[in-house]
């Protein structure tokens, strides 16, 4: 089966990409919640926050980084902004590839629907 955002990472489907490294991409979410709505995704293909193994300790040290990366970039640390991981059906999530949303320029109500 097909991953839509695996097809991202190898640029067979465009999308606007704010930040790139070896192991991360981060790009602009294509039905955007908030002014900033990025996806910032592992390019190695995980399900989900519960795939993730033992060994990716650098690989999640290197989201975070790209999470501070893009706050700095888009104007956030003072304002302040949410990351978000859905997973599984009750969670909402739709896109089976490990994601984080970083989500900011409005402020959030809580708790989310
Ligand atoms: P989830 O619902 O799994 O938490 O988040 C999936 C997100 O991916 C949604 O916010 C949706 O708008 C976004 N999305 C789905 N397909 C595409 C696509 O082809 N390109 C981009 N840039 N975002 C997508
Ligand atoms: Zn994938």
């Amino acid at each position: 089966m097909t991953c839509i955002f695996c097809e991202i990472v190898n640029k067979n489907i465009p999308s606007n990409i704010v930040y790139e490294t070896d192991d991360v991409l981060a790009f602009e979410d294509i039905s955007p919640q908030a002014p900033v709505h990025i996806l910032i995704i592992p390019k190695k293909h995980i399900a989900n926050v519960l795939e993730i193994e033992s060994n990716d300790g650098k690989l999640l040290e290197y989201l975070l980084e790209a999470i501070r990366v893009l706050v700095a970039k888009f104007d956030l640390n003072e304002r302040g902004f949410r990351v978000v991981t859905n997973t599984g059906d009750e969670g909402g999530q739709t896109v089976h590839h490990l994601h984080f949303h970083l989500l900011g320029g409005r402020p959030l109500s809580w708790p989310p629907g």
